[in-house]
C-alpha cells in the first residue's frame, strides 16, 4: 500500500540520510525502481511529473499500475507516489486519483499567492493523510518546458512556507534540473544552512540531483536535505544501455527485437543507477 512520505522523511532527517525520489515514465521504470528499493530494503518515492502523467495516459493509470505492481511484486518497503512540480489543478487531480504525496510548485507565483494556495493544499492533504512538498525560489534548468535560472531562495520566505505545515520543502540553493553547465558554481551551502536553521525539523528537498558532485550531496544531507530528486540520470543510463544493445546488433539476432528483450538492458541500467544513488544517499537498509 502506498504511504505518505512524511514518516520516511522525518526518519531520514533525524538519521542524517536522504530518501531518493526517482521519476517514473512507464512500466519498466516503475518495476526497476520498486524492485531495487525492495532488494536493498530502502524507502523510496516514485516521482511523476505532469508531462509523464500525461504520457502514461493520466494519473489514474499511474495509480493503478503502481498499486498493482506493488501487490504482485510483494513490495513491502515504504513507497510514496508523488506528483513532481504540480500545478494547483494537477495537485487536485492527483489527490482524486489516489496519489499519496504531491508537490505544489508555487515558486513562480508572488510569495503571497504561493502562501495562499499552499495553505489550501495543506488543509486537504492533512484530511487525506497525504504529504505535501512546497517550493520556494525557482530551481534552474528545464522541467517540462519551463526554464528557470538556478536561484537561491530567501530563507525568510522558506520559513514562512514551512510554517504553513507542509511536509517537506524544496528551496533553490543554486541547483539546476538536467545536466549542469561547465561553469556551474556549485550548491550554495550558505543558503542551505540559513534555511535549515530557520526551518528546524523540516525535511529539505534537493532537486536536480543529477551531476551534483558526491561530496556536495553528502554535505547537503548533513545540513538537513532528506529527499533528493533523481530524474535525468536514469534517463541517461537507460538510453546508453539501449543504444549499446542496438549498436551491437542484438535486436537483429534471433528474437532480439522482442520488446521484453530490447528494453531489458535499459531496465537493468536504471536498477544500477538507483542502487548507486541509494548507496550515496544512505537509505539502504532503512526500511527494515
Ligand atoms: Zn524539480
Amino acid at each position: 500500500m502506498l504511504v505518505s512520505a512524511k514518516e520516511m522523511l522525518q526518519k531520514a532527517k533525524a538519521g542524517k540520510y536522504a530518501v531518493g525520489q526517482f521519476n517514473i515514465n512507464n512500466l519498466e521504470w516503475t518495476k526497476a525502481i520498486l524492485l531495487t528499493a525492495q532488494e536493498l530494503k530502502s524507502p523510496v518515492i516514485l516521482g511523476v511529473s505532469e508531462g509523464a502523467g500525461k504520457y502514461m495516459t493520466g494519473y489514474k493509470t499511474v495509480v493503478g499500475m503502481v498499486n498493482g505492481m506493488m501487490e504482485e511484486l510483494n513490495i513491502t518497503v515504504p513507497v510514496a507516489l508523488h506528483l513532481d512540480h504540480g500545478s494547483y489543478e494537477g495537485c487536485m487531480k492527483c489527490i482524486e486519483a489516489g496519489f499519496s504525496s504531491i508537490m505544489f510548485d508555487g515558486s513562480h507565483f508572488p510569495i503571497d499567492e504561493n502562501v495562499e494556495k499552499t495553505t489550501e493544499l495543506v488543509k486537504i492533504c492533512a484530511e487525506k493523510g497525504m504529504s505535501l512538498e512546497a517550493e520556494v525560489g525557482s530551481i534552474g534548468g528545464e522541467e517540462d518546458g519551463v526554464i528557470g535560472k538556478g536561484e537561491c531562495a530567501d530563507p525568510q520566505e522558506c520559513k514562512k512556507i514551512a510554517d504553513l505545515g507542509v511536509t517537506m520543502l524544496a528551496a533553490g540553493i543554486g541547483n539546476i534540473h538536467g545536466k549542469y553547465p561547465a561553469n556551474w558554481e556549485g550548491l550554495s551551502f550558505e543558503t542551505l544552512q540559513a534555511v535549515s536553521e530557520l526551518t528546524g525539523d523540516m525535511p529539505l528537498v534537493l532537486h536536480g540531483g543529477t551531476g551534483i558532485p558526491e561530496d556536495q550531496i553528502k554535505k547537503a544531507i548533513s545540513l538537513g536535505v532528506a529527499k533528493i530528486n533523481v530524474n535525468t540520470e536514469c534517463q541517461l543510463s537507460f538510453a546508453a544501455a539501449t543504444r549499446k544493445y542496438i549498436e551491437e546488433g542484438k535486436d537483429l539476432q534471433g528474437k532480439g527485437f522482442d520488446p521484453r528483450k530490447l528494453l531489458a538492458p535499459g531496465t537493468e541500467a536504471i536498477k544500477a543507477t538507483v542502487k548507486e544513488k541509494m548507496e550515496l544517499f544512505g537509505s539502504i537498509g532503512k526500511a527494515e
